[in-house]
């Protein structure tokens, strides 16, 4: 028998209201009962039910932990309840790749949970919220769909890979190297290579049901860059942040003035991963130095790995 499919309203632009036509708007106004609404076919999509929950109402450049954990607690909670088949998440644009990853990171993987988007608000005159959302339905009703997945403009993404690259697009967003999971297209859900992405147990679901909704370890990002000179990395070792992810140079360089800090803050305490700032391809392991590279993460998804692993430790 067909399962129920949950709709967690988080803000964003797909939420976003404006003068018709207009160039400005309001991201995170309208309820995800009006967006459910607003979409016909919807209840075709999911012949089991709809159930429409508002979790917050932020634009999603505020993301933050407060709100991670209440989308962490609703999901585990609906996921956990055996009438329901999948979840969609509906995000603003900006951090929906750091939501995936963190989702990715906690949740049990036995039903989908979809994150989608809109570039364009609900008042647009040619909105795409509507038809991502009835795609992140009909995504999260198909049968073989497991794990946190995001779809927007019809591309079906992995939490690993997604990733915001366009500023502006309708299809703003981006596998790069892996390429995307598979697409939705007139209602029907295609995988790449014809087979459904394989799913992993969550690094830490042992986190899941206990994050607290503030005081996650302070983790901060730095750029390397032509004059840098590390004393933001000193600053801010002085000020107690626990993590440190660097946005590397290329195949994980780093300038010599911030390599210097970087030690010192190691040698205080604080733990320190290597990302690149490259957008494409996987930079090479590190071995032996005090730090780590990220696994391939982009620097914001080494940042939340970073943090969990000091949660967990
Ligand atoms: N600032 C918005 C947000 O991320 C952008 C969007 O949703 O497109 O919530």
């Amino acid at each position: 028998m067909a399962k129920k499919i949950v709709v967690l309203g988080t803000g964003g632009t797909i939420a976003g209201t404006g003068p018709a036509g207009g160039a400005g708007y309001t991201a995170a106004q309208l309820g995800v009962q009006a967006l459910v609404a607003g979409v016909p076919g919807l209840a075709q999509a999911a012949p089991g039910g709809l159930l429409a929950e508002q979790v917050a109402q932020v634009d999603s450049k505020d993301m933050g932990c407060a709100v991670w954990q209440a989308l962490v607690r609703r999901c585990l909670a609906h996921l956990a309840d055996p009438a329901v088949g999948g979840i969609v998440v509906t995000h603003g644009t900006d951090t929906l790749e750091e939501t995936a990853w963190l989702l990715h990171a906690l949740l049990p993987v036995d039903k989908p949970v979809v994150l989608t988007c809109a570039m364009r608000p609900a008042t647009a005159l040619a909105p795409d919220g509507p038809q991502n959302l009835l795609d992140a339905v009909t995504l999260a009703a198909h049968p073989q769909a497991r794990g946190v997945l995001a779809v927007v403009a019809g591309v079906v993404h992995g939490a690993r890979e997604v990733t915001k690259a366009h500023p502006q697009r309708l299809d703003a967003f981006a596998s790069p190297d892996a390429g995307p999971f598979g697409w939705v297209q007139s209602g029907a859900v295609r995988w790449a290579h014809d087979r459904p992405p394989s799913v992993r147990a969550p690094r830490h679901g042992a986190l899941a049901g206990r994050l607290p909704a503030t005081g996650w370890p302070r983790v901060e990002i730095v750029l390397s860059h032509a004059g840098a000179d590390g004393a933001l990395v000193d600053w801010m070792a002085a000020g107690g942040v626990r993590g440190i992810v660097v946005a590397a140079t290329g195949n994980g360089t780093l300038h010599e003035a911030l390599q210097a800090a970087l030690a010192r803050a190691v040698a205080a305490g604080v733990q320190v991963r290597i990302a690149t700032r490259c957008p494409l391809g996987r930079m090479a392991a590190i071995e032996g130095a005090p730090w780590q590279d990220a696994a391939g993460l982009s620097p914001v998804k080494a940042r939340i790995s970073l943090m969990l692993a000091l949660m967990a430790q």
